[in-house]
């Protein structure tokens, strides 16, 4: 018998009562469980199988796949359900967990990541495109794909009225040394724009929310970091078109 702590990324349903968990644990990585019998009327197991919930899973380890004995709910985020909006971005950081989680071996940060990004689009108190784009840069952060922030990748310099971002290279570069180079992929950048994704990027976890963004930023700040996400990360995810579609503004 194991004890894991862990997030419901995806369930799958198979037969009439059994589902397939997909849970990202602090100690194992992204493991998947069979849930038996949890789709029946007043199954106990039947909330914590449950995509969102963030529980204790007591688990029986059957050598390629764990199975759920019990579990003891910690937090669930099923509110975010009811908010179709939100509901589509907690879709898409999902998405993007289980992407980042099945290529490398994933690390408590990553689960933090998604719980504080869960628990502020919850509680409502900030931005939906605010906690996509810190989602998104944070998330390629923690993995390792870290953008180059320190300032120009040639001369150094550290700010600028106008900075480029290669989002390819992943890497800055001042307008003078940028010079005449291919424009595509690559994001102009003011100081402000700058510093936002410099804080995501490099900020402590524990101060990572507090980010105040003025509102008129936002929407190219979410630019910005969707670009860079899908480039890096090479992929395209259809929970972001959904997000797309049912935006408000
Ligand atoms: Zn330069």
């Amino acid at each position: 018998m194991t004890t894991l702590k862990g997030l419901v990324l995806r369930e799958r349903s198979f037969g009439d009562n059994d589902k397939f968990l997909d849970i990202l644990t602090d100690e194992a990585g992204l493991i998947e469980v069979t849930a038996k019998g949890v789709k029946k009327q007043n199954a106990k197991n039947a909330a914590v199988a449950q995509t969102f919930c963030y529980a204790n899973y007591c688990l029986s380890d059957s050598g390629k796949r764990y199975i759920l004995n019990s579990a003891e709910p910690i937090r669930t985020f099923f509110s975010v359900s009811t908010d179709i909006e939100k509901f589509a971005l907690a879709s898409y950081f999902s998405e993007m967990t289980l992407y980042v989680a099945t290529q490398e071996r994933t690390n408590q940060e990553v689960l933090r990541l998604i719980l504080n990004s869960l628990h502020f689009l919850a509680a409502g108190n900030r931005e939906n495109l605010l906690l996509k784009a810190i989602f998104e840069m944070r998330l390629l952060s923690e993995i390792g794909m870290v953008p180059n922030l320190l300032g120009c990748c040639e001369c150094l310099k550290y700010s600028d009225t106008q900075m480029l971002f290669d989002l390819r290279g992943g890497r800055l570069y001042c307008e003078n040394c940028f010079g005449n180079r291919d424009l595509h992929g690559v994001e102009m950048l003011t100081e402000r724009l700058l510093h936002y994704i410099r804080f995501i990027a490099l900020t402590d976890m524990q101060k990572l929310f507090n980010l105040s963004v003025s509102k008129e930023y936002l929407p190219h700040l979410s630019r910005i970091t969707e670009s860079y996400a899908e480039i890096q990360l090479g992929r395209h995810f259809q929970t972001l078109d959904f997000y797309k579609t049912v935006r408000n503004g």
